[in-house]
């Protein structure tokens, strides 16, 4: 029998019925368990050779619980739940122009913040770990992802026009900076994202990415979301959106592109040539009647993909749950072949390739070494039983409603339904004054 003085010291240790790693030779395991110490997994294997082995300071047996790694939202705009509902069933630069830019000019930090921490709270309860967000008074957000514990991406969106938060393009690069240098390289860190092609000029995009690459930060922008911007560079630019990012030197591994609906073959070749990523937003594509990306194919080509809700206002919702599901049907549908997207290749994008798009290849699966992000889903609720194939079930059976248990650097931050970082009852209070904000200033 082994001393107990033996056993090695760690923080947590969590078992359930099943484990999923997503390692690379995506092994699940049954009656498994996870080790951490210091915000990172030590140890993942059989329960009973792990609890031999290890002493912890929390030991959680989940019992008929599916453990697997927290799933990643490559694009959102987290304090966009304030707007939620605000405006539906409307085409993208109708409903960005006549709605919602006009109510964002009233923002301020403290209502970013508010929204942001509703964000944080619904990706919490619905098993995501880390998020990407782009958006305006952009601290905010970083300060609500601090104090939830979530891991996240966070970038001041750049425009070729002024912005609450700045006034010039100076000034924006400077604020990137600034927030930068608070933040440093953490849980939270810093990013660079000017908006998109249509609302930022050309000596924007170089100079931001000029800032990244100073830097080492990630760059990330929306890219070819509808038919009209791509109508919009071969008009203005007399090329594709792609082809114009690669002409002005903006598409490497630290390039993060949102949607990039309508590629040609040979953008396709240039976003594997160059190895930028791109993030599939399938909920926000079909609200906004964008298109369908051609994902099948993009992935075929190797090129690497995440998976993003977009912001709140555009989907409704920060669910990554319903997100994968959707993504697997979304092109089962569009291509009548039920064999594309499998299950598998949408877990694939919610977590290793959320990963590749935030540039922290320790998150997205469960091994030793590896962050200690992971979710824990419910196998006894009704949706979930019978259990066969544990990927099948995560992505198609179900739906967010299930997640037990939030973990994001070894700390738990949600289980059983209670928040441990977010005071929720007044967090709910709070929002009653936004649906006041919003009628107050829609006009
Ligand atoms: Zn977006």
């Amino acid at each position: 029998m082994d001393a107990p003085s033996r056993a090695i010291p760690c923080d947590l240790l969590v078992s359930a019925a099943v484990v999923l790693t997503q390692n690379p030779e995506r092994d699940i395991l049954t009656d498994g368990a996870v080790a951490c110490l210091g915000g990172t997994i030590v140890a993942v294997g059989p329960a009973a050779e792990l609890r031999r082995a290890f002493a912890p300071a929390r030991d959680l047996d989940l019992g008929r619980a599916m453990l697997l790694p927290g799933l990643i939202n490559s694009h959102t705009h987290a304090p966009m739940t304030l707007l939620r509902g605000a405006a539906d069933d409307l085409p993208l630069m109708d409903w960005l122009h006549n709605h919602i830019f006009p109510l964002e000019a009233h923002l301020t930090p403290e209502l970013v913040h508010l929204g942001a921490l509703l964000g944080c709270a619904e990706m919490i309860a619905t098993g995501t770990t880390a998020f990407l967000d782009m958006y305006l008074l952009e601290r905010g957000t970083a300060k609500a992802a601090q104090s939830s514990g979530l891991r996240a991406v966070v970038g001041e969106v750049l425009f070729g026009f002024p912005s609450p938060a700045y006034a010039d393009l100076d000034a924006g690069l400077d604020l990137v900076r600034a927030m930068h240098a608070e933040l440093g390289g953490g849980r939270v860190r810093a990013a660079v994202m000017p908006h998109a092609l249509y609302t930022c000029p050309p000596e924007l995009l170089t100079r931001s990415y000029a800032l990244a690459e100073e830097l080492d930060l990630v760059w990330h922008t929306h890219l070819a979301e509808t038919v009209n911007e791509a109508a919009l560079a071969e008009q203005n630019h007399h090329q594709s959106p792609v082809e114009y990012m690669l002409d002005l030197g903006l598409l490497s591994p630290r390039s993060t592109l949102a949607h990039v609906v309508f590629p040609t073959r040979d953008e396709i070749d240039i976003l594997v040539s160059t190895g930028a990523h791109a993030v599939h937003c399938p909920e926000s594509n079909m609200k906004l009647a964008s298109g369908v990306a051609p994902v099948p194919d993009l992935l075929d080509a190797g090129v690497s993909l995440g998976l993003g809700t977009d912001g709140p206002c555009s989907n409704n919702n920060l669910n990554m749950f319903e997100e994968m599901g959707t993504a697997a049907l979304l092109h089962k549908s569009e291509l009548r072949d039920p064999a594309k997207l499998t299950a598998q290749q949408a877990l694939d994008l919610a977590t290793l390739g959320g990963a590749a798009c935030l540039g922290q290849p320790n998150l997205g699966s469960l091994a030793p070494g590896q962050a200690a992000d992971f979710c824990a889903l419910d196998l006894t609720a009704p949706n979930m039983l019978p259990l066969f194939d544990p990927v099948a079930q995560a992505v198609h059976a179900a739906t967010g409603q299930e997640v037990r248990l939030t973990v994001v650097d070894g700390h738990i931050l949600y289980q059983d339904g209670r928040f441990s970082t977010i005071d929720y009852p007044s967090l709910v209070r709070e929002m009653e004054g936004v649906q006041a904000w919003v009628r107050r200033n829609r006009g």
